[in-house]
C-alpha cells in the first residue's frame, strides 16, 4: 500500500483511502479558495452551509429519501439516539418494542428502559434472527426498534421487517449506505457516521463472499458462528474452533503483514474482519490468502 499504509479491518472508525486523505489535507489548508479549513469556518456561514447542503442532497440522492423525511446531522453518536428516540417518541408510561439480535440492540433496549416501558418482543441467540412469526409485538407500541446490522456478532437483516404498519426504527450504524434501503418503510433510520460512510466504489457483496468462502473452504479450520441466512456483509466474525489459542497468533501474524484490527470484539473473542466501503477488494483477497496459508501451516 502507498505511504506504508496497512489494510485496516477495524469495525470503526471508518478507514479512509489515501486519495480522500490527500484531498482532506489540501482542504484543511484552504477549502475551495475560501482561505480556511472547515474547522475554522463559521457554522452559520455560507461556505459551511454549502457543505452541509451538499451532504444532505447527496444522501437524499443515494438513498432516494422521500421529500417528507427530514435528514438530521447530529452530534453524540448512535448511542445518543438510544436515549433520544424514546425521549422524543414515547412518554413515561408508553410501551415500545425492541427486537434484540445482538449487543447493540440489547444496549438500545436497556437505555430505553430508563424512559418508558420496553417490551423485548424477540431475543436472538447472537447467531440468527428469530422468525418473524415468533415476535411478540405489543398492540400499543409507539414504535418497533431493531438493529439492521449487529457489528459485534455479524448478524444482518436482509430487508426491513414487516411490523404491521407500526413505526419502524432501525439502527444502521454499521451498514449504512452499503445497500439500497426502502426509506419509506421506516419512521427513523439512524447511524453513527464513523463506520461505513467512506467513499463508495467497491462491491461489498463480492468482498464479503471472498471471506465467507475462505472460511467455508478451510475444512473446518475456521468457523463462522452466524446462520448463513443472516451473515453480515460488513462485519465477518470467525474463530479457530479446534485451537482457540492460535487466534492470538493469527492476529499477530496478520498484523506483521499489514492487516490490522482483526481481533474480535472483547465481549465475544475470536476474530472479526470489518469490510466497510473503503476496504479494497485487494485487502480482502490478501486476508483470504493469508487465512489459507495459516490454516495449511497449523491444520492437524
Ligand atoms: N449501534 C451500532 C450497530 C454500532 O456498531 C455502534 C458502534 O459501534 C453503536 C450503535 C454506537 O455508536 P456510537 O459509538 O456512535 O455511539
Amino acid at each position: 500500500q502507498p505511504h506504508g499504509r496497512v489494510f485496516n479491518f477495524s469495525a470503526g472508525p471508518a478507514v479512509l483511502p489515501v486519495e480522500v486523505l490527500e484531498q482532506a489535507q489540501a482542504d484543511l489548508l484552504n477549502w475551495r479558495g475560501s482561505g480556511m479549513s472547515v474547522m475554522e469556518m463559521s457554522h452559520r456561514g455560507k461556505e459551511f452551509q454549502s457543505i452541509i447542503d451538499a451532504a444532505e442532497a447527496d444522501l437524499r440522492a443515494l438513498l432516494s429519501i422521500p421529500d417528507n423525511y427530514h435528514v438530521l446531522f447530529m452530534q453524540g453518536g448512535a448511542s445518543t439516539q438510544f436515549s433520544a428516540i424514546p425521549l422524543n417518541l414515547a412518554g413515561e408510561g408508553d410501551t415500545v418494542d425492541y427486537i434484540v439480535t445482538g449487543s447493540w440492540s440489547k444496549k438500545a433496549a436497556s437505555e430505553a428502559k430508563k424512559y418508558c416501558k420496553v417490551n423485548v418482543a424477540a431475543t436472538g441467540d447472537n447467531k440468527s434472527i428469530p422468525a418473524r412469526d415468533s415476535w411478540n409485538l405489543s398492540a400499543d407500541a409507539k414504535y418497533v426498534h431493531y438493529c439492521d446490522n449487529e457489528t459485534i456478532q455479524g448478524v444482518e437483516f436482509k430487508g426491513a421487517p414487516d411490523v404491521g404498519g407500526k413505526v419502524l426504527i432501525a439502527d444502521m450504524s454499521s451498514n449504512f449506505l452499503s445497500k439500497p434501503v426502502d426509506v419509506s418503510k421506516y419512521g427513523i433510520i439512524y447511524a453513527g457516521a464513523q463506520k461505513n460512510i467512506g467513499p463508495a466504489g467497491v462491491t461489498i457483496v463480492i468482498k464479503a463472499k471472498v471471506l465467507y468462502d475462505a472460511i467455508a473452504g478451510s475444512n473446518g479450520f475456521y468457523n463462522s458462528p452466524v446462520d448463513p441466512a443472516v451473515r453480515s456483509l460488513m462485519n465477518v466474525p470467525f474463530t479457530i474452533p479446534s485451537n482457540p489459542d492460535l487466534e492470538k497468533e493469527f492476529i499477530a501474524q496478520a498484523a506483521k503483514q499489514g492487516m490490522i484490527q482483526l481481533k474480535g470484539h472483547r465481549s465475544v473473542g475470536g476474530m472479526r474482519a470489518s469490510i466497510y466501503n473503503s476496504m479494497p477488494l485487494d485487502g480482502v483477497q490478501q486476508l483470504a490468502a493469508f487465512m489459507q496459508k495459516f490454516a495449511a501451516q497449523h491444520a492437524k
